[in-house]
């Protein structure tokens, strides 16, 4: 066992991604755990992904707006993360690692502003606009046991219903299949 074993992709309806995540005391075993996360991320082609997505019930998510393995310089990791101020509204279509193939409008605050510690720590504070708040407000909801499904308007997700089924199927039969 080490310090990332079972950290994988957890997809919907994993009973995971509806907890509640907990605030973490930083370890040693933070590291190699992010940069399972980042590898994960990037392995899927995302641009965010929340420690509740890997199965780790933690308050913690990443970012790399650019997707992009060897840009490194935009990584950003967030710890314990409080959302302090949200602003304005826009509307853009999103989607979820833990959702694969399922893509909607959602309406989101269009400027948050966060604290949160890094990996050493410290507290830092960072205001975001455009897609970066809105990356920030998806992974923070995740922390919160929040997929940007359940914000949806009831007829936009009346017509997901049949992918949203497909997917409980899948993870029925696979778990079936241990
Ligand atoms: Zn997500």
């Amino acid at each position: 066992m080490t310090a990332t074993t079972g950290l994988n992709l957890r997809i919907y309806p994993d009973p995971v991604l509806f907890r509640r995540a907990e605030n973490q005391e930083i370890d040693e075993s933070f590291p190699p755990r992010i940069r399972r996360m980042f590898q994960v991320m990037y392995d899927h082609a995302g641009i965010g992904l929340a420690g509740p997505q890997v199965g780790w019930s933690a308050r913690i998510f990443v970012v790399n707006l650019s997707g992009d393995p060897d840009r490194p310089q935009d990584e950003l990791v967030f710890v314990n993360p409080r959302i302090v101020s949200r602003q304005g509204s826009t509307t853009q279509e999103e989607g979820c690692l833990s959702l694969p193939e399922i893509r909607a409008d959602v309406t989101r605050p269009d400027v948050v502003q966060i604290t949160a510690q890094n990996l050493r720590g410290e507290i830092f504070e960072l205001s975001a606009f455009d897609m970066l708040a809105r990356c920030i407000q998806h992974e923070y909801d995740h922390l919160d046991g929040i997929l940007f499904i359940t914000l949806l308007s009831l007829t936009t997700r009346l017509g997901l219903r049949r992918d949203l089924k497909e997917l409980e199927r899948k993870f029925k039969d696979a778990k079936r299949a241990g």
